[in-house]
């Protein structure tokens, strides 16, 4: 088995060679800490999260890093601290709001199965880092200082547009430019900008006497520089992120390192819309994590995700967690609480291509069926399986007692009736047997008779 991944640089999919095999290194850009993270911010952190367990299994548990960045220094951050908070200085506000987000999102991708990246580093814990590369930026030619501003000059970087595979023309022409007096050129972007009073400030590079605080993008070189070098293996993040920001990153890295590349594979995960429609707070069809796992378990969540390849665009719709929650129900009731092995090669080979989670999943319903007959060593590899994508985080006692849960029925109630209606059919008194089943039907439950007595589950 072969891995390849697509790059969104040089639109292949090739063999992924690592640089060292020994540090497997991959960084995928984290949320801006300012609210609820929705459905669609949870994409990247799913399919990237996939990626992470698979490396982890094919180079060893200790032989990846995978750091997913928090960026707590925004304009948005400073707005909701400044509403939330009016009675508290800026500063404290803005802890507040970054503090409690954050633990917000840990709490969200948690339930949703993700592992903790290895390193999550903040923006305001690298500053230092972003001040040097800009000094750097500054002494290469490659930025100027005007107004107390620092831009990064995308006229002296032949290959600025190589990602995004636009021109400067079509870039300027599709991208909403502010035109500023301290640019020279309309396409050249923030590196570091003064702050307004009150905002959180920072001694400034390039000479600049007054304190001031980095744009966006410049965040992410530093931080990917500081924990994994001037280059390494993989840059992940959503399809809006091309361009401008994983655009200006690999400008700014390359130019400051004076390396010909910033990652080996750069790959990016389409958009989700939700039920046929884009995703907007005007339109009220904008769901956050946290509303969701009210009704659905993040398990659910994961495999509605992961039914779509990463690439293709994906139509959230309740319908499809339904589905996604049946089979689940399936996965569950054939695993029950049996050991896994090893994961199944056809797993393997269909996340080896490209991380072809819809493949996987079919490849997964294949192995149940499998393991319904196979027995223990079946089930077994069946079970592995699930747990390398991250599934079967609960026992199956767990799910079933969940399930019985949200659904309302008493489970003490269904015993008491099912003993009625066994004892009425010892009697033979078949009418009574069947209102019983009846009025377990009426209440969602569908019961099973077998040899060893009656059984019994939520119906569908
Ligand atoms: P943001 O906080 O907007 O920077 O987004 C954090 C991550 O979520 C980025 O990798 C985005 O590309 C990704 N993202 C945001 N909205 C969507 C969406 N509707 N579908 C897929 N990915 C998204
Ligand atoms: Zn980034």
């Amino acid at each position: 088995m072969e891995l390849k991944l697509y790059d969104t640089l040089t639109k292949e999919k090739r063999a992924f060679v690592p640089l060292d095999p020994a540090n497997v290194r991959m960084y995928v850009c984290g949320p801006t800490v300012y609210d609820f993270a929705h459905i669609g911010n949870a994409r990247p952190v799913i399919v990237f999260d996939v990626l992470f367990r698979l490396l982890r299994h094919l180079y060893g548990q200790t032989h990846v890093t995978y750091v997913r960045n928090i960026t707590d220094v925004d304009d948005k951050i400073n707005d909701r601290a400044a509403r939330d908070y009016p009675g508290l200085p800026l500063n404290e506000a803005i802890r507040k709001v970054t503090e409690q987000t954050g633990n917000q999102f840990h709490a969200d991708v948690a339930a949703l199965g993700c592992l903790p990246p290895t390193i999550e580093p903040r923006a305001t814990e690298h500053i230092a880092e972003m001040r040097a590369i800009i000094e750097r930026l500054i002494a290469n030619g490659n930025a100027y200082v005007e107004q107390d501003h620092v831009l990064f000059s995308v006229a002296t970087d032949p290959r600025y547009g190589n990602l995004a595979r636009r021109s400067l023309d079509e870039m300027l022409a599709g991208a909403r430019v502010d035109v500023a007096p301290y640019k020279r050129a309309p396409m050249d972007f923030v590196l570091w900008k003064p702050s307004k009073p009150g905002e959180p400030s920072w001694a400034s590079p390039g000479g600049i006497k007054a304190e001031g605080r980095p744009g966006w993008h410049i965040e992410c070189s530093a931080m990917s520089w500081n924990h994994l070098g001037e280059r390494f293996d993989i840059h992940g993040g959503g399809i809006d992120l091309v361009f401008p920001h994983h655009e200006n990153e690999l400008a700014q890295s390359c130019c400051a390192f004076h390396t010909d590349r910033m990652a080996n594979v750069w790959m990016h995960n389409g958009f989700l819309q939700v039920e046929g429609e884009k995703m907007s707070k005007s339109l009220g069809n904008f769901v956050t994590i946290n509303e969701l796992l009210k009704d659905w378990p993040g398990e659910v969540v994961r495999l509605n995700m992961l039914k779509t390849h990463y690439r293709s665009p994906i139509d959230w719709t309740v319908k499809g967690l339904e589905e996604s929650a049946k089979v689940l129900d399936d996965w569950y009731a054939t695993a029950g609480d049996i050991k896994g092995s090893v994961p199944a090669s056809t797993v393997l080979d269909t996340l080896a291509d490209d991380l072809n989670t819809a493949q996987t999943v079919a490849a997964l319903h294949g192995l149940r069926h499998q393991a319904e007959k196979a027995g223990e060593t079946g089930r077994a590899e069946f079970v592995a399986s699930l747990r390398l994508l991250g599934f079967l985080a609960q026992t199956q006692s767990d799910w079933d007692a969940r399930k019985q849960a949200a659904s309302g029925v008493d489970a003490a109630q269904v015993s008491a009736l099912i003993a009625d209606r066994t004892a009425a059919r010892a009697r033979k008194d078949w009418k009574e047997s069947d209102r019983i089943r009846d009025e377990l039907a009426a209440m969602g439950v569908a019961i099973k008779d077998s040899k060893e007595g009656t059984t019994w589950e939520i119906a569908r």
